[in-house]
């Protein structure tokens, strides 16, 4: 086993933007039960959505370059209170206090920890679960 889960996806579209942006990076990767999900979206939920395996040397690099993506985004939405665009992502994760703990784990144990993505504006201070959908 030399590919670990880095983290799954509901969405379609979205596994695949990120799988060609890593794939554009040359990190050796590929969805996993993406073709299932694509016939059969009610099966999602079930299957832990379209799974995002990554090389295990890769794994390190690939989280940075998701992280990146993601802070340059975030970057492009303002802030539903306050209008800045100043907002961030913070991760929790339940078992671990830090992401290199769960990297490590997850190396060791080939599976991924549950991480909660939570989003926070660095302007006013606004926490919030679900990134508003800004236009
Ligand atoms: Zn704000």
């Amino acid at each position: 086993m030399n590919y670990v889960q880095l983290r799954s996806f509901d969405n379609y579209i979205e596994a695949n933007i990120v799988l060609n942006m890593l794939q554009h990076a040359n990190i050796n990767c590929y969805l996993k039960d993406e073709h299932i999900i694509t016939i059969d979206p009610l099966l999602s939920p079930a299957l832990g959505g379209i799974k995002l395996m990554v090389h295990t040397e890769h794994v390190e690099r690939a989280w940075d370059l998701i992280d990146k993506a993601e802070e340059q985004y975030l970057k492009s939405i303002p802030c539903p209170i306050c209008k800045a665009h100043a907002l961030k992502s913070v991760s929790v994760t339940k078992t671990y206090k830090c992401k290199l703990s769960a990297l490590i784990s997850m190396l060791l144990n080939g599976q991924s920890v549950e991480i909660t993505k939570m989003y926070q504006c660095s302007a006013c201070g606004y926490d919030f679960k679900e990134l508003p959908h800004g236009n």
